[in-house]
């Protein structure tokens, strides 16, 4: 009789990113401002990675369903198309489009084949019926999705098992049409009920001065405040000693002062010693 082999959890990786859970999603940016910045909080319980204050986790979205559909339509397709992933097992082409590549900016092979210069992919297609292209021809000229890297803004002290991002949601127009980033779109607006696959990564030049009595000077205009809140807590939460001072900047600081109240009160209670607002 042979002993059951154990059967190990698959690790996570790059190529098998750890399904988060959306647990906040909350406006900063005031009604007023032009810019929709947002506080995410993700649940990573049970995930058995790290990360640093001073890392990013990779994102791995999907794409905007509506956006699929439309292309699937110019096409002159179904989405039930049998089609090549990007590397090489096949899947529908709806499913293709939805995960696996990338189907708002043109790629190189696509601008070769097409005159596309400042247009989406979906706008040449609804544009041009008559250039069909067969489902697999098209994703051959597509290049693969891409996960889109966050700044933790939260520290794994003060917050065990959670990460937090500071994203400013890309919305604009072109041609005409309201355009969305694709992962700031999809944490903004698709993930509350679908996992959030998440994958760290380290930016060793990044990471806090070993030594807690070293003081830092933090420059971080917009959502590039992100890392320096994570600082922040990281300091407050290890009893480090060394002075803080943080520039902050922002269009508007009455509308667009993210995580104002909390700096305040990190100032109150002395961890960070001087806050210049620009
Ligand atoms: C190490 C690192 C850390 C980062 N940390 C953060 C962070 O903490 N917070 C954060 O918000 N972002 C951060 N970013 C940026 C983030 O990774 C994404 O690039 C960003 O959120 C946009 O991704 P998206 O998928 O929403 O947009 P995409 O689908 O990638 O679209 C962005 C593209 O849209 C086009 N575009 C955007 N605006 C306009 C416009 N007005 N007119 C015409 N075209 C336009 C541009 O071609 C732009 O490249 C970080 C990036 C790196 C490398």
């Amino acid at each position: 009789m042979h002993a059951e082999a154990s059967v190990a959890a698959p690790p996570y990786s790059r190529a098998n990113p750890f399904p988060a859970k959306l647990l906040v999603n909350r406006r900063l940016s005031g009604p007023d401002s032009a810019k929709d910045t947002r506080h995410f909080e993700l649940d990573l319980a049970g995930w058995g990675l790290s990360f640093e204050v001073g890392d990013s986790l990779a994102v791995y979205a999907t794409n905007d369903p509506q956006l699929v559909d439309e292309i699937i339509h110019a096409l002159g397709a179904t989405g039930e198309e049998e089609v090549p992933r990007p590397k090489g097992a096949l899947t529908t082409l709806r499913q293709a489009l939805l995960r696996d590549y990338s189907i708002t900016q043109p790629t190189p092979k696509i601008l070769r084949a097409i005159d596309l210069w400042g247009m989406e992919i979906v706008d040449f297609l609804s544009d041009h019926p008559s250039a069909r292209f067969a489902p697999e021809e098209f994703v051959g000229l597509l290049s693969k999705l891409q996960p889109r890297l966050y700044s933790v803004a939260s520290s794994l002290r003060a917050y065990p098992d959670q990460v937090h991002f500071i994203v400013d949601v890309v919305r604009y127009e072109s041609n005409g049409r309201l355009r969305k980033g694709v992962c700031s779109s999809f944490l903004a607006e698709r993930a509350d009920d679908v996992p959030v696959p998440v994958f760290p990564s380290i930016a060793k030049h990044f990471h806090l001065p070993e030594d807690p009595d070293v003081p830092i000077i933090m420059v971080g205009p917009g959502t590039g405040v992100a890392p320096f809140r994570a600082y922040l807590q990281e300091r407050g939460a290890t009893g480090a000693k060394g002075k803080n001072w943080l520039f902050f900047g922002s269009q508007h600081q009455r509308c667009d002062f993210a995580y104002g109240e909390e700096f305040e009160a990190f100032k109150k209670e002395g961890l960070l010693t001087r806050l210049d607002c620009a």
